[in-house]
Protein backbone atom coordinates (compact mmCIF):
# COMPACT_ATOMS: atom_id res chain seq x y z
CA UNK A 1 0.00 0.00 0.00
CA UNK A 2 0.83 3.50 -0.50
CA UNK A 3 2.11 5.06 2.33
CA UNK A 4 0.68 8.64 1.67
CA UNK A 5 -3.16 8.19 1.44
CA UNK A 6 -3.31 12.02 1.18
CA UNK A 7 -1.20 12.96 -1.62
CA UNK A 8 -2.52 15.65 -3.62
CA UNK A 9 -1.57 14.14 -7.10
CA UNK A 10 -3.76 10.84 -6.40
CA UNK A 11 -6.71 12.83 -7.24
CA UNK A 12 -8.17 14.22 -10.70
CA UNK A 13 -9.74 18.25 -11.62
CA UNK A 14 -12.93 17.00 -10.32
CA UNK A 15 -12.03 15.71 -6.83
CA UNK A 16 -9.98 18.29 -6.00
CA UNK A 17 -12.91 20.99 -6.85
CA UNK A 18 -15.08 18.83 -4.44
CA UNK A 19 -12.51 18.55 -2.27
CA UNK A 20 -11.60 22.25 -1.46
CA UNK A 21 -15.21 23.74 -1.97
CA UNK A 22 -15.86 21.28 1.12
CA UNK A 23 -13.00 23.81 2.89
CA UNK A 24 -14.33 26.82 1.70
CA UNK A 25 -11.76 27.28 -0.95
CA UNK A 26 -13.32 28.92 -4.81
CA UNK A 27 -13.05 25.70 -7.42
CA UNK A 28 -10.72 27.32 -9.91
CA UNK A 29 -8.34 27.29 -7.05
CA UNK A 30 -7.47 23.39 -8.00
CA UNK A 31 -6.81 24.08 -11.51
CA UNK A 32 -4.27 26.54 -10.68
CA UNK A 33 -2.68 24.47 -8.10
CA UNK A 34 -2.59 21.59 -10.96
CA UNK A 35 -0.95 23.87 -12.97
CA UNK A 36 1.32 24.45 -10.55
CA UNK A 37 2.04 20.84 -10.19
CA UNK A 38 2.24 19.82 -13.55
CA UNK A 39 2.82 22.60 -15.99
CA UNK A 40 5.58 23.91 -13.62
CA UNK A 41 6.88 21.18 -11.50
CA UNK A 42 5.78 22.79 -8.12
CA UNK A 43 7.03 20.35 -5.44
CA UNK A 44 6.01 22.54 -2.44
CA UNK A 45 2.65 24.43 -1.68
CA UNK A 46 4.93 27.47 -1.05
CA UNK A 47 5.42 27.97 -4.72
CA UNK A 48 2.02 28.34 -5.75
CA UNK A 49 2.18 32.16 -5.15
CA UNK A 50 -1.25 32.94 -7.10
CA UNK A 51 -3.23 31.54 -4.05
CA UNK A 52 -2.76 33.39 -0.66
CA UNK A 53 -0.62 32.23 2.47
CA UNK A 54 -3.94 30.94 4.53
CA UNK A 55 -5.28 28.72 1.48
CA UNK A 56 -1.26 27.08 0.93
CA UNK A 57 -1.19 26.19 4.29
CA UNK A 58 -4.64 25.15 4.92
CA UNK A 59 -3.57 22.76 1.64
CA UNK A 60 -0.41 21.88 3.38
CA UNK A 61 -2.43 21.03 6.00
CA UNK A 62 -4.56 18.64 4.19
CA UNK A 63 -2.39 17.00 1.40
CA UNK A 64 1.28 15.49 0.89
CA UNK A 65 2.87 16.99 -1.84
CA UNK A 66 5.68 13.83 -2.06
CA UNK A 67 7.85 13.38 -4.88
CA UNK A 68 10.16 10.42 -5.23
CA UNK A 69 13.96 10.87 -5.02
CA UNK A 70 16.85 10.36 -8.08
CA UNK A 71 18.79 7.41 -6.11
CA UNK A 72 21.04 6.84 -9.36
CA UNK A 73 21.41 8.08 -12.62
CA UNK A 74 23.44 5.61 -15.63
CA UNK A 75 24.00 7.50 -19.35
CA UNK A 76 24.39 4.82 -22.25
CA UNK A 77 26.74 5.66 -24.67
CA UNK A 78 24.07 4.94 -26.83
CA UNK A 79 22.55 8.42 -25.47
CA UNK A 80 19.92 6.08 -23.36
CA UNK A 81 19.24 7.21 -19.72
CA UNK A 82 18.33 5.14 -16.90
CA UNK A 83 16.92 6.19 -13.73
CA UNK A 84 16.63 4.61 -10.58
CA UNK A 85 13.87 6.41 -8.26
CA UNK A 86 13.50 5.96 -4.27
CA UNK A 87 9.95 6.71 -3.17
CA UNK A 88 8.54 7.43 -0.14
CA UNK A 89 8.63 3.72 1.84
CA UNK A 90 12.51 3.34 0.36
CA UNK A 91 11.44 0.75 -3.09
CA UNK A 92 12.75 1.28 -5.66
CA UNK A 93 12.14 1.79 -9.32
CA UNK A 94 13.46 2.24 -12.85
CA UNK A 95 12.55 5.21 -15.64
CA UNK A 96 14.36 5.15 -18.73
CA UNK A 97 14.80 7.76 -21.06
CA UNK A 98 15.30 6.79 -24.50
CA UNK A 99 16.37 9.69 -27.20
CA UNK A 100 15.43 9.89 -31.09
CA UNK A 101 17.56 13.32 -31.31
CA UNK A 102 15.73 15.84 -29.46
CA UNK A 103 12.70 13.74 -28.90
CA UNK A 104 12.78 11.63 -26.01
CA UNK A 105 10.43 8.30 -24.88
CA UNK A 106 10.45 7.94 -21.11
CA UNK A 107 9.80 4.31 -20.33
CA UNK A 108 7.69 4.32 -16.82
CA UNK A 109 7.05 1.82 -14.15
CA UNK A 110 3.89 1.28 -12.89
CA UNK A 111 4.74 -1.62 -9.96
CA UNK A 112 7.82 -2.54 -8.12
CA UNK A 113 8.36 -5.81 -9.47
CA UNK A 114 5.90 -7.83 -11.50
CA UNK A 115 3.59 -10.97 -10.17
CA UNK A 116 3.37 -12.64 -13.46
CA UNK A 117 6.85 -14.66 -13.93
CA UNK A 118 7.86 -14.08 -17.30
CA UNK A 119 10.81 -16.37 -17.25
CA UNK A 120 12.93 -14.31 -19.98
CA UNK A 121 12.59 -10.71 -17.85
CA UNK A 122 14.57 -10.13 -14.59
CA UNK A 123 11.67 -8.11 -13.44
CA UNK A 124 9.32 -11.05 -13.43
CA UNK A 125 12.31 -13.30 -12.20
CA UNK A 126 13.07 -10.78 -8.93
CA UNK A 127 9.00 -11.08 -7.74
CA UNK A 128 6.44 -8.96 -6.22
CA UNK A 129 6.99 -6.23 -3.84
CA UNK A 130 3.63 -3.66 -4.36
CA UNK A 131 1.80 -2.13 -6.61
CA UNK A 132 2.07 1.72 -7.57
CA UNK A 133 -0.18 4.36 -6.71
CA UNK A 134 -0.96 6.41 -9.51
CA UNK A 135 0.65 9.78 -8.72
CA UNK A 136 3.68 7.36 -8.38
CA UNK A 137 3.06 6.44 -12.05
CA UNK A 138 2.53 9.72 -13.03
CA UNK A 139 5.44 11.50 -11.18
CA UNK A 140 8.36 9.74 -13.24
CA UNK A 141 7.17 12.20 -15.65
CA UNK A 142 7.88 15.25 -13.68
CA UNK A 143 11.22 13.89 -12.13
CA UNK A 144 12.46 13.03 -15.12
CA UNK A 145 10.98 16.48 -16.93
CA UNK A 146 12.78 18.25 -14.06
CA UNK A 147 15.92 16.87 -14.40
CA UNK A 148 16.04 17.46 -18.05
CA UNK A 149 15.45 21.22 -17.73
CA UNK A 150 18.06 21.33 -14.95
CA UNK A 151 20.71 19.50 -17.11
CA UNK A 152 20.68 22.94 -19.13
CA UNK A 153 18.20 21.89 -21.83
CA UNK A 154 15.43 23.61 -21.61
CA UNK A 155 12.22 22.44 -20.21
CA UNK A 156 10.36 19.72 -21.18
CA UNK A 157 7.38 18.67 -22.77
CA UNK A 158 4.94 18.09 -25.40
CA UNK A 159 5.37 20.50 -27.93
CA UNK A 160 9.24 22.01 -28.54
CA UNK A 161 9.51 23.76 -31.55
CA UNK A 162 12.06 25.85 -30.23
CA UNK A 163 14.20 21.91 -30.88
CA UNK A 164 15.19 21.74 -27.08
CA UNK A 165 15.50 17.74 -25.79
CA UNK A 166 11.99 17.04 -24.48
CA UNK A 167 9.85 14.31 -23.88
CA UNK A 168 8.15 13.28 -26.53
CA UNK A 169 6.36 9.95 -26.04
CA UNK A 170 5.63 8.09 -22.74
CA UNK A 171 5.56 3.94 -22.53
CA UNK A 172 4.03 1.97 -20.12
CA UNK A 173 6.82 -0.68 -20.40
CA UNK A 174 9.32 -0.55 -17.47
CA UNK A 175 8.87 -2.69 -14.17
CA UNK A 176 5.52 -3.81 -13.81
CA UNK A 177 2.56 -5.24 -15.93
CA UNK A 178 0.16 -2.22 -15.64
CA UNK A 179 -3.30 -3.76 -16.76
CA UNK A 180 -2.47 -5.74 -12.77
CA UNK A 181 -3.01 -2.34 -11.74
CA UNK A 182 -5.59 -1.70 -13.08
CA UNK A 183 -7.04 1.81 -11.70
CA UNK A 184 -4.19 3.38 -10.58
CA UNK A 185 -2.32 3.07 -14.23
CA UNK A 186 -6.13 3.99 -15.53
CA UNK A 187 -6.21 7.10 -12.96
CA UNK A 188 -2.40 7.95 -14.06
CA UNK A 189 -3.21 7.64 -17.92
CA UNK A 190 -5.59 10.13 -16.87
CA UNK A 191 -3.47 12.87 -15.56
CA UNK A 192 -1.07 12.02 -18.10
CA UNK A 193 -3.09 12.91 -20.81
CA UNK A 194 -5.39 15.27 -18.96
CA UNK A 195 -5.34 18.97 -20.36
CA UNK A 196 -5.46 20.23 -16.42
CA UNK A 197 -2.32 17.26 -16.41
CA UNK A 198 0.72 16.85 -18.58
CA UNK A 199 -1.32 17.13 -21.40
CA UNK A 200 0.09 14.58 -23.51
CA UNK A 201 -1.93 13.34 -27.05
CA UNK A 202 -2.88 9.67 -25.80
CA UNK A 203 -1.79 9.00 -29.77
CA UNK A 204 1.73 9.56 -27.94
CA UNK A 205 1.10 7.12 -25.25
CA UNK A 206 1.80 3.22 -24.81
CA UNK A 207 0.91 0.57 -22.63
CA UNK A 208 2.41 -2.56 -22.93
CA UNK A 209 0.74 -5.66 -21.41
CA UNK A 210 1.31 -9.69 -20.79
CA UNK A 211 -2.16 -10.21 -22.61
CA UNK A 212 -4.65 -9.78 -19.37
CA UNK A 213 -7.62 -10.40 -21.30
CA UNK A 214 -10.45 -9.05 -19.25
CA UNK A 215 -8.50 -5.95 -18.66
CA UNK A 216 -7.39 -5.26 -22.14
CA UNK A 217 -11.40 -5.28 -23.11
CA UNK A 218 -11.88 -2.56 -20.01
CA UNK A 219 -9.45 -0.34 -21.20
CA UNK A 220 -10.85 -0.57 -24.54
CA UNK A 221 -14.16 0.31 -23.49
CA UNK A 222 -13.15 2.51 -20.78
CA UNK A 223 -10.40 3.98 -22.35
CA UNK A 224 -8.50 6.67 -22.07
CA UNK A 225 -7.68 5.14 -25.52
CA UNK A 226 -3.98 4.67 -25.63
CA UNK A 227 -1.77 2.94 -27.94
CA UNK A 228 -1.70 -0.95 -26.93
CA UNK A 229 1.27 -3.06 -27.34
CA UNK A 230 1.34 -6.54 -26.51
CA UNK A 231 4.07 -8.58 -24.86
CA UNK A 232 3.53 -11.93 -27.25
CA UNK A 233 6.48 -13.93 -27.56
CA UNK A 234 5.41 -17.24 -28.97
CA UNK A 235 2.76 -18.14 -31.69
CA UNK A 236 1.98 -21.75 -29.47
CA UNK A 237 0.45 -22.34 -26.53
CA UNK A 238 2.99 -25.14 -25.65
CA UNK A 239 5.60 -22.51 -26.19
CA UNK A 240 4.11 -19.47 -24.33
CA UNK A 241 2.85 -21.86 -21.57
CA UNK A 242 6.33 -22.58 -21.27
CA UNK A 243 7.89 -18.93 -20.88
CA UNK A 244 4.61 -16.93 -19.38
CA UNK A 245 2.89 -18.29 -16.94
CA UNK A 246 -0.28 -15.73 -18.08
CA UNK A 247 -0.79 -17.93 -21.18
CA UNK A 248 -2.47 -20.76 -18.71
CA UNK A 249 -5.41 -18.26 -18.02
CA UNK A 250 -5.35 -16.63 -20.91
CA UNK A 251 -4.63 -18.56 -24.33
CA UNK A 252 -3.08 -16.83 -27.42
CA UNK A 253 -7.07 -17.40 -29.25
CA UNK A 254 -8.69 -15.56 -26.25
CA UNK A 255 -5.33 -12.62 -26.33
CA UNK A 256 -5.76 -12.64 -30.04
CA UNK A 257 -9.41 -12.02 -29.91
CA UNK A 258 -9.25 -9.36 -27.52
CA UNK A 259 -6.75 -7.74 -29.59
CA UNK A 260 -9.38 -7.99 -32.87
CA UNK A 261 -11.61 -6.11 -30.84
CA UNK A 262 -9.78 -3.15 -29.69
CA UNK A 263 -11.31 -0.09 -30.59
CA UNK A 264 -8.28 1.36 -32.73
CA UNK A 265 -8.53 4.86 -33.74
CA UNK A 266 -8.26 5.10 -37.60
CA UNK A 267 -4.73 4.73 -38.99
CA UNK A 268 -2.76 3.40 -35.49
CA UNK A 269 -2.44 -0.03 -35.12
CA UNK A 270 -1.68 -2.45 -32.34
CA UNK A 271 1.75 -3.22 -31.11
CA UNK A 272 2.99 -6.96 -30.92
CA UNK A 273 6.10 -7.44 -29.15
CA UNK A 274 8.33 -10.48 -29.80
CA UNK A 275 11.15 -11.27 -28.10
CA UNK A 276 13.50 -13.62 -29.85
CA UNK A 277 14.75 -17.01 -27.54
CA UNK A 278 17.72 -18.73 -29.74
CA UNK A 279 16.16 -22.23 -30.17
CA UNK A 280 12.76 -21.40 -28.72
CA UNK A 281 10.41 -19.61 -30.73
CA UNK A 282 12.71 -18.37 -33.52
CA UNK A 283 12.57 -19.94 -36.37
CA UNK A 284 11.17 -19.68 -39.44
CA UNK A 285 7.82 -22.01 -38.85
CA UNK A 286 7.51 -19.30 -35.69
CA UNK A 287 7.51 -16.53 -38.32
CA UNK A 288 4.82 -17.85 -40.50
CA UNK A 289 3.02 -19.34 -37.79
CA UNK A 290 2.68 -15.23 -35.96
CA UNK A 291 1.77 -13.94 -39.40
CA UNK A 292 -1.28 -16.28 -39.71
CA UNK A 293 -2.08 -15.70 -35.94
CA UNK A 294 -1.95 -11.31 -36.90
CA UNK A 295 -3.55 -12.04 -40.40
CA UNK A 296 -6.41 -9.17 -40.24
CA UNK A 297 -4.90 -7.15 -37.30
CA UNK A 298 -3.99 -3.45 -37.88
CA UNK A 299 -0.67 -4.04 -36.36
CA UNK A 300 3.25 -3.99 -35.99
CA UNK A 301 6.19 -6.03 -35.05
CA UNK A 302 8.63 -5.50 -32.37
CA UNK A 303 11.54 -8.54 -32.79
CA UNK A 304 13.14 -7.92 -29.98
CA UNK A 305 16.94 -10.23 -29.78
CA UNK A 306 16.44 -11.19 -26.01
CA UNK A 307 18.53 -9.42 -23.72
CA UNK A 308 20.65 -12.04 -21.53
CA UNK A 309 21.31 -11.30 -17.79
CA UNK A 310 23.08 -12.65 -15.02
CA UNK A 311 21.88 -16.55 -14.36
CA UNK A 312 19.14 -16.12 -17.14
CA UNK A 313 18.02 -19.57 -19.13
CA UNK A 314 17.57 -18.44 -22.13
CA UNK A 315 20.10 -16.84 -24.88
CA UNK A 316 20.07 -14.41 -27.99
CA UNK A 317 19.16 -15.45 -31.12
CA UNK A 318 21.95 -16.10 -34.15
CA UNK A 319 21.79 -12.73 -35.91
CA UNK A 320 21.03 -15.10 -38.95
CA UNK A 321 17.67 -16.16 -37.33
CA UNK A 322 16.78 -12.28 -36.59
CA UNK A 323 17.04 -11.55 -40.16
CA UNK A 324 15.17 -14.96 -41.42
CA UNK A 325 12.18 -14.06 -39.71
CA UNK A 326 12.13 -10.51 -39.95
CA UNK A 327 12.18 -11.65 -43.95
CA UNK A 328 9.29 -14.06 -43.59
CA UNK A 329 6.91 -11.29 -41.79
CA UNK A 330 8.12 -8.99 -44.26
CA UNK A 331 7.24 -10.89 -47.09
CA UNK A 332 3.98 -11.24 -45.79
CA UNK A 333 3.35 -7.39 -45.61
CA UNK A 334 3.99 -7.05 -41.97
CA UNK A 335 5.83 -4.29 -40.36
CA UNK A 336 8.36 -5.72 -38.42
CA UNK A 337 11.27 -3.98 -36.84
CA UNK A 338 14.12 -5.12 -34.84
CA UNK A 339 14.45 -3.27 -32.02
CA UNK A 340 17.70 -4.11 -29.89
CA UNK A 341 17.52 -3.23 -25.87
CA UNK A 342 18.76 0.15 -25.89
CA UNK A 343 21.83 1.22 -22.91
CA UNK A 344 23.36 -2.30 -23.41
CA UNK A 345 26.58 -0.87 -21.85
CA UNK A 346 24.41 0.06 -18.39
CA UNK A 347 22.03 -1.65 -17.37
CA UNK A 348 21.02 -3.32 -19.89
CA UNK A 349 17.47 -5.60 -18.99
CA UNK A 350 14.36 -3.62 -17.23
CA UNK A 351 14.74 -4.48 -13.60
CA UNK A 352 19.03 -4.84 -13.73
CA UNK A 353 19.46 -1.42 -12.42
CA UNK A 354 17.67 -2.17 -9.12
CA UNK A 355 19.05 -5.16 -8.67
CA UNK A 356 22.14 -4.28 -9.15
CA UNK A 357 22.25 -1.89 -6.38
CA UNK A 358 20.40 -4.24 -4.49
CA UNK A 359 23.10 -6.87 -4.80
CA UNK A 360 25.25 -3.72 -3.93
CA UNK A 361 22.88 -2.64 -0.59
CA UNK A 362 23.06 -6.03 0.83
CA UNK A 363 26.45 -6.77 0.39
CA UNK A 364 27.31 -3.78 2.77
N1 LIG B 1 4.68 -6.11 -18.26
C1 LIG B 1 4.58 -5.49 -19.51
C2 LIG B 1 5.50 -4.29 -19.68
C3 LIG B 1 6.89 -4.42 -19.12
S1 LIG B 1 7.93 -5.62 -19.91
C4 LIG B 1 4.80 -6.49 -20.63
O1 LIG B 1 5.18 -7.61 -20.35
O2 LIG B 1 4.52 -6.14 -21.77
C5 LIG B 1 8.38 -4.75 -21.39
C6 LIG B 1 8.89 -5.61 -22.52
O3 LIG B 1 10.19 -6.13 -22.21
C7 LIG B 1 8.02 -6.82 -22.82
O4 LIG B 1 7.69 -6.84 -24.19
C8 LIG B 1 8.89 -8.00 -22.48
O5 LIG B 1 8.56 -9.10 -23.29
C9 LIG B 1 10.28 -7.44 -22.74
N2 LIG B 1 11.36 -8.12 -22.03
C10 LIG B 1 11.38 -8.57 -20.76
N3 LIG B 1 12.56 -9.15 -20.47
C11 LIG B 1 13.33 -9.06 -21.58
C12 LIG B 1 14.66 -9.49 -21.91
N4 LIG B 1 15.43 -10.08 -21.02
N5 LIG B 1 15.12 -9.25 -23.16
C13 LIG B 1 14.34 -8.60 -24.08
N6 LIG B 1 13.09 -8.18 -23.82
C14 LIG B 1 12.58 -8.40 -22.58
FE1 LIG C 1 6.17 -8.74 -15.77
FE2 LIG C 1 6.32 -7.82 -18.30
FE3 LIG C 1 8.46 -8.92 -17.09
FE4 LIG C 1 6.41 -10.47 -17.80
S1 LIG C 1 7.73 -9.31 -19.18
S2 LIG C 1 7.48 -10.54 -15.83
S3 LIG C 1 4.70 -9.12 -17.40
S4 LIG C 1 7.43 -7.05 -16.49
Amino acid sequence: MPISHACIKSLVLDELKTALATKGLKPYRAAQVFDWIYKHGATTFDEMTNLSKAERTLLASTYSLVSPRILEQEASADGTEKYLLQLEDRQTIESVVIPDGKRLTLCISTQVGCKQGCRFCLTGRNGFRRNLAAYEIADQVTVVEKNISESGDGPAGEARPDGRRHIANIVLMGMGEPLANYDAVQRALTIITAPWGFGFSPRRVTLSTVGLVPEIRKLGRNGPRVNLAVSLNATTDRIRDGIMPVNKRHPLQELIAACKHYPLEPTRRITFEYVLLGGVNDSEEDALRLSTLLRGIPCKVNLIPFNPFPGSAFSRPEDGAVSAFQKVLRARNFTALVRESRGKDISAACGQLRSRLASLQSAK
